[in-house]
Formats: structure tokens, C-alpha cells, sequence
């Protein structure tokens, strides 16, 4: 049951519930996943597949992992590695790249507004 989620088959032929060393880098939330080694097809997409094929396999995936019960760890996990490939924690990669690009954005908005904040006290 473990899918110390997924590797992407196209780049790796290790699938889902990974191997020991990447088992270890994730912790232990990778224990509860609810996806198993052998759906790794659900959550990686083959070479060529069709538009309309991916998002249905995507869906498919999120609403596994929707059940999971380690979703959050899962999806920071993806975030913060990153995870360049895949379903992991409910989000497709693009989606990741999103909230990347967010939290980047937010990081330089809190910075920018701790500088004005000293310049305004020491001023
Ligand atoms: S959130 Fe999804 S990809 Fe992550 S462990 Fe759970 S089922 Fe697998």
C-alpha cells in the first residue's frame, strides 16, 4: 500500500511505492499512503498520451488521492523536493508549479515588506 508516491515511468522505471532511499528521504507519512506500487500507470503519465486521456488519469488519481489520509504531507513533500512529475498529494505538476510560483511570490512580498518595516522604524 505504500506509494512512497510515484516515480515517473518515463523516467524511472522504479514506480510508486519506491525504493528504500527515496522511502527514507520522504519520512514516515509515505506508510499511510493509500496508492499502491502498482497503480504507479494512474499517477505517471506514458510518452505520447493524449490530452483528453492525461486529465482523465489525473482525475482518476486525484480521487484516490482525495482518500488518502496523508495527502498534505504528500503534497508538501512534492513541493518542497519538487517532484517534477506526476500526481502526488491531489496536485498535477502544472498545479504544483502554480503554488510554487505563489509561495515564491508571497516570499518576496513578506521580505519586501520586512525591509520597509525596518526602513520605517529606523527612519
Ligand atoms: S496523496 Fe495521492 S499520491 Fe500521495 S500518497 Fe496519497 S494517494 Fe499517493
Amino acid at each position: 500500500m505504500l506509494h512512497m508516491p510515484h516515480q515517473p515511468l518515463q523516467v524511472a522505471a522504479v514506480p510508486p511505492q519506491r525504493a528504500p532511499a527515496r522511502e527514507d528521504q520522504a519520512g514516515p507519512w509515505h506508510s499511510e499512503a493509500v496508492c499502491r506500487r502498482d497503480e504507479a500507470g494512474l499517477f505517471f503519465a506514458p510518452s505520447k498520451e493524449p490530452t483528453a486521456a492525461r486529465l482523465s488519469r489525473e482525475e482518476a488519481a486525484k480521487q484516490v488521492c482525495a482518500r488518502c489520509p496523508v495527502m498534505v504531507e504528500c503534497r508538501e513533500h512534492a513541493l518542497v523536493q519538487p517532484e517534477p512529475y506526476g500526481v502526488w498529494g491531489g496536485l498535477t505538476a502544472a498545479e504544483r508549479r502554480v503554488v510554487l510560483a505563489r509561495r515564491r511570490r508571497r516570499d518576496i512580498e513578506l521580505k519586501a515588506a520586512s525591509q520597509a518595516g525596518r526602513i520605517a522604524a529606523a527612519g
